[in-house]
């Protein structure tokens, strides 16, 4: 090799997401269109609350800032695409899981319609906290399948049909 060389580059990966900017979701439709509107809210007295299922993938961090376990409740379809989503979070970046903030919310913190309440959204950041890796995040969850996606401010929030 000559002095002038240069030394040979590891090959780039190409970036395994497509980022959603800020404020940006997809489809581009409204949520209520592409996941389904909420029926009625899902409490511990409902029969309603015998069809959520719990998720324990080890592959998945919660928050449970309530205590309750209520985080990691939810639809079968929102487990099933956010274990899939997991993987890919671990395979964009090794050694970070993916974080559940809320899922099933008993406790009326979110908008009147919010499908948190029938258990079919979740609010998910990295297990690092780390805000730039939202936009990838979101271009993530798209790709897991989740039939909504949206990048908010802090956090990605993802949803499902019934
Ligand atoms: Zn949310």
């Amino acid at each position: 090799m000559t002095p002038s060389a240069k030394p040979a580059r590891p090959e780039q990966p190409r970036p395994a997401c497509t980022p959603l900017a800020g404020g940006q979701y997809q489809p581009a439709q409204a949520e209520a269109q592409a996941a389904g509107a909420i029926e009625r809210r899902v409490t511990r007295q409902t029969g309603a609350f015998s069809k959520l299922v719990r998720s324990d993938d080890a592959a998945i961090v919660f928050k449970d800032e309530e205590g309750t376990g209520a985080d990691r409740l939810m639809a079968p379809r929102l487990r099933e695409k956010l274990s899939a989503l997991a993987v890919l979070v671990a395979e964009e970046w090794p050694g970070v899981k993916l974080r559940v903030t809320e899922a099933w919310d008993e406790n009326g913190e979110h908008a009147d319609q919010s499908l948190h309440y029938e258990g079919r959204a979740a609010d998910l950041t990295t297990s690092d906290r780390d805000a730039t890796k939202l936009g990838c995040l979101a271009g993530l969850a798209v790709r897991a399948g989740f039939d909504w996606v949206f990048r908010e401010g802090t956090h990605v929030h993802a949803s499902v049909k019934r």
